[in-house]
């Protein structure tokens, strides 16, 4: 106990250690991505309309084109179809047939639905109607030049819908950050391979991958390292070379088979933070090369990995992107009273419920960093303040949407 105080002391909180990660940040490229490839992308320029949006003045019905004026009897001189307007201009005493979305015939300025008109042997009866009755306006949605998304937007359904009707076919977006994931452990074997005495499967390799591919990078290097001091150095100084950002799991405490950290010391990876008081997840570390590469010790327990990754990892992923980094943070009410671990930040996987007042969370089940079942059916995360006694029920915290 004592020992845990005395660890206490120098390890930093949540938002410290949070910040100096972003701090470290420094935006990655840009490239141009085709439209139909840029689902999930992070914009890194703003998209204008190159044109009116619509891009003429358009007919909101089906019906007929008038010169909008008192009720009557019309010849139907033409028709204007949706991708074919009509071939002659429209005057006063004349109607156009014409379908939704077709162009406004010149001349004309109002629309009368076909439900309210009669038809006989090439002319239409329609009642009175006022100017702009079912015309949809040229421009009314975007407008000629008009920056319709901002730089930093993340290209979901909506966003490249409006970046196609904007006119655009290529969108400037950042290039998406290149991630080595480095699994060390003596005990790891790779999906499909037999366990052999005192081996387990190698989870935290396709957690954290999984983790990357969501916050918007590309995984490059995927790999389990022997519990051996040169070939974690080798297998960190090619993970530096080849990616932006190296997150490698376990190695990272002090014990006799931990060496990641004089590794990463060897090659000059510069220390920026070590131990968070955070539960799980307290030894993480984080530190930068002089390139600008991002280096992450995640714990190696398999909770921890992924809680640690999500919480400082992914933002500043998002960060190299110009996304916003806590595009994910919230806020819930706790549904059940939870133990407050005196010195340490706890964060509780829970299942996520939508509710009048907002979110809810409640703890998944057995909460041990070891645990990897208690991920599943979690939507959240939800930090729950270090503190003496229980954090009470209908308690307010601060929640991490997955
Ligand atoms: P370490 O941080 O290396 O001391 O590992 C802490 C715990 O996490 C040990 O029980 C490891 O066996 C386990 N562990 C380490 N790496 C992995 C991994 N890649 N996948 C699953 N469990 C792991
Ligand atoms: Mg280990």
């Amino acid at each position: 106990m004592r020992d845990d105080r005395a660890v206490a002391a120098q390890l930093i909180d949540i938002p410290e250690a949070r910040r100096r990660g972003l701090e470290a940040v420094t935006p990655g490229p840009a490239e141009e991505v085709p439209v139909a490839e840029a689902h999930g992308r992070v914009l890194a320029a703003d998209v204008r309309a190159a044109t009116d949006t619509p891009p003429f003045d358009s007919s909101a019905m089906d019906g007929f084109a008038v010169v909008a004026g008192p009720g009557g009897e019309l010849p139907v001189v033409g028709e204007s179809r949706a991708g074919r307007p009509a071939e002659r201009a429209l005057a006063p005493g004349e109607a156009i047939r014409i379908s939704t979305g077709a162009a406004i015939p010149a001349g004309a300025d109002a629309v009368v639905p076909v439900e309210e008109v009669t038809e006989r042997d090439g002319r239409v009866v329609v009642p009175a109607s006022e100017p702009g009755r079912n015309v949809r306006r040229a421009g009314e949605d975007m407008r000629a030049g008009a920056v319709v998304l901002r730089a930093g937007t993340v290209l979901g359904p909506a966003e490249l819908a409006v970046a196609v009707a904007a006119g655009a076919s290529l969108l400037r977006c950042a290039a998406r950050p290149r991630v080595a994931v480095l699994c060390t452990g003596d005990e790891l074997v790779e999906p499909g391979e037999p366990l052999g005495p005192g081996q387990i499967r190698d989870s935290n390799a396709y957690g954290l991958a999984a983790l990357a591919e969501r916050a918007g990078a590309v995984v490059v290097r995927r790999r389990i390292v022997p519990d051996e001091p040169e070939a974690t150095r080798a297998a960190l100084a090619e993970a530096i070379a080849a990616a932006d950002v190296v997150c490698v799991s376990g190695g990272v405490s002090v014990g006799p088979h931990d060496h990641v950290k004089p590794a990463l010391r060897a090659l000059g990876v510069e220390e920026r933070f070590w131990g968070v008081a955070l539960k799980p997840g307290k030894p993480t570390w984080f530190g930068t090369t002089a390139g600008g590469t991002l280096v992450f010790g995640l714990p190696g327990n398999p909770v921890s990995a992924m809680v640690t990754f999500q919480l400082f990892a992914a933002p500043a992923l998002r960060a190299r992107c110009g996304a916003d980094p806590s595009a994910t943070r919230a806020r819930a009410v706790l549904d059940v009273a939870v133990a407050r671990h005196p010195r340490r930040e706890q964060v509780l996987r829970c299942r996520l419920r939508a509710a009048d007042d907002g979110w809810h969370v409640e703890p998944t089940r057995d909460q041990g960093s070891h645990i990897l079942t208690s991920l599943l059916g979690a939507g959240a995360f939800a930090l729950v303040p270090a503190g003496e006694g229980e954090l009470a029920a209908g308690e307010r915290v601060e929640i991490e949407l997955l």
